[in-house]
């Protein structure tokens, strides 16, 4: 008998090429005056274009979004926005800009548009992050949600196809552990099979064709299932382990998901089998885990924790780290079970 919970989270979408023209609109819908631009340094260009398209309505940019959202990053933008009077935020970016945003708004209130150009789906989620003295730490607050989500293909071309493969494997992450969540539900679980279909088959066409708008569009419109299933379901041992080995290593984000997502599907291959039979199925393989290692080899993504940094030695420190604390996974975790994956993924085997 069907017994859940599902609370749908309030954001406007707006998708397709060319939605980024839109963004003076949306931004006047709400009856916002003054919005202050977000963006990477190395997204500057981008920044320019939005307030181009915002004319009268940019109070100012703030192109100094970072990785994990440092503290003195967040302070920072806050009190630019203050000086600017800003009265609403725009994030053109990925995960970082969208979450540098979020850390305004939590302090502000300030309403968030988000204008995403990866696949991380941070965009969707009322999750937030900060970094103080390299722990971060993670909440989830509904002011930090982003009201407007304006999804454009065509800002996605540029991003390199050694970047898009990882990205895309982050949005899969979500997807595949919403469907083993343990508040799961029917609604979030139709979004999580659709976003894997739709990213399994356009990322190896995006990867090969950067510039195919029906591939990005493909690959965004999975991002942005991924995302919602993240808001909406809470996360297993594959972003536990992503988290804790991210911190203590400091391994790029989009890459270590990449590496984990096999392992912790094998992790969980017995105890979630329902689970991986639809994530097989929605990837058209015959075993979930395999086909999520093979379509990472496809993508030319790494497959190895010691292609990205991280010291041998370091395994058992990760392994008591990521089995600290205890929380839901559909198989117990435990510390043997889990050095195991650990030592598996660092030697990038293909799970058995
Ligand atoms: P990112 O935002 O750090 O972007 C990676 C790099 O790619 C940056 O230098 C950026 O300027 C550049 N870039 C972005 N889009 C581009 C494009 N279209 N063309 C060319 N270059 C482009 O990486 P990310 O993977 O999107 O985000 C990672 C961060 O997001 C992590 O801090 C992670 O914790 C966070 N995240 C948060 C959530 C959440 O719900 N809160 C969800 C997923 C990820």
């Amino acid at each position: 008998m069907l017994t859940f919970t599902y609370e749908q989270l309030p954001v406007r979408v707006v998708f397709g090429a060319g939605s980024f023209d839109k963004l003076a609109d949306e931004v006047s819908r709400l009856g916002l005056k003054r919005a202050m631009v977000l963006s990477t340094p190395g997204q500057r260009r981008l920044a320019d274009e939005a307030a181009k398209r915002l004319g009268v309505a940019t109070a100012g940019i703030h192109a100094e979004a970072v990785m994990h959202v440092p503290v003195e990053t967040a302070r920072l933008a806050r009190e630019t926005a203050r000086r600017l009077a800003a009265d609403c935020l725009v994030a053109v970016g990925g995960g970082s800009t969208v979450g540098l945003a979020k850390a305004v708004a939590l302090d502000t209130g300030l309403p968030i548009f988000a204008v995403p150009t990866t696949y991380s789906g941070s965009e969707m989620t009322p999750i937030y992050g900060l970094t103080d003295n390299g722990m971060k730490r993670t909440g989830r607050d509904r002011k930090v949600l982003p009201r407007v989500v304006l999804y454009d293909p065509a800002l996605t071309v540029g991003l390199p196809a050694k970047v898009s493969g990882p990205s895309g494997m982050n949005a899969l992450a979500h997807c595949v552990e919403a469907l083993y969540a343990q508040d799961g539900n029917p609604i979030t679980s139709l979004m999580a099979i659709e976003g894997i279909r739709a990213l399994g088959r356009a990322l190896p066409v995006v990867v090969k064709e950067p510039l195919n708008l029906e591939a990005r569009s493909k690959a965004l419109y999975g991002a942005w299932l991924a995302g919602s299933a993240l808001g909406n379901a809470a996360m297993g041992i594959h972003h536990k382990l992503c988290h804790t080995l991210g911190g203590a290593f400091n391994l790029p984000h989009a890459e270590l998901h990449t590496v984990i997502l096999p392992h912790a599907a094998a992790y969980n291959r017995d105890a979630a089998s329902e689970a991986m039979r639809v994530i097989a199925g929605a990837l058209g393989v015959t075993d979930a885990a395999q086909g999520l290692y093979d379509l990472a080899k496809k993508l030319g993504a790494p497959l190895s924790l010691k292609e990205l940094g991280m010291p041998e030695d370091g395994i058992e420190r990760a392994a008591k780290l990521a089995t600290e604390n205890p929380y839901y996974n559909p198989r117990p975790v435990e510390y043997a079970g889990v050095k195991r994956l650990l030592e598996d993924a660092w030697h990038g085997r293909r799970p058995g």
